[in-house]
């Protein structure tokens, strides 16, 4: 797997491998399968596929699942489409060089989608759920800034 090579997408957190060359393309990252709770929101490998695990089952569901889409995209720029053939399920892979800065990155574009559809909720929502989303909100504004989101 570590010597595919597919179109760069700076998007991705990972460099291309010519800072210069348009045609540059970036490696394909090998992660080390680790294992994710089962009672957290997460995306981990199931069947030899990426999935989002959401325990949400509050009125904000929905923002929890675009947070986690987001990620699914994210890793599988990162370390493929394949990322998961061959994974025991339950587990996703992670690390590899720059992951720190991977995750970060990551997690700036999660919080703000979980954001933006929680804004957009807290709209239409009921009296009874606002308190909630509200509460999701300031979760995902502290998130937004410990992870040094701009
Ligand atoms: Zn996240």
């Amino acid at each position: 797997m570590t010597n595919r090579q597919r179109p760069c997408d700076p998007a991705s957190g990972d460099g291309p491998t010519s800072a210069t060359d348009p045609r540059a393309t970036c490696r394909i990252v090998t992660g080390t399968p680790v294992a994710v709770g089962t009672s957290a929101n997460t995306i981990k490998c199931q069947g030899g596929r990426l999935v989002v695990q959401n325990n949400n089952s509050g009125p904000d569901r929905e923002c929890t699942q675009r947070h986690e889409e987001q990620h699914k995209r994210d890793w599988e720029t990162r370390y493929g489409p394949d990322l998961c053939v061959g994974v025991t399920n339950g587990h996703l892979p992670v690390g590899g060089d720059g992951y720190a800065e991977f995750l970060r990155q990551s997690e700036c574009r999660a919080y703000q989608v979980g954001k933006s559809c929680r804004q957009t909720l807290l709209a239409t929502a009921s009296a009874a759920d606002r308190p909630l989303i509200q509460r999701a909100i300031v979760r995902d504004d502290a998130q937004l800034g410990s992870n040094s989101c701009t």
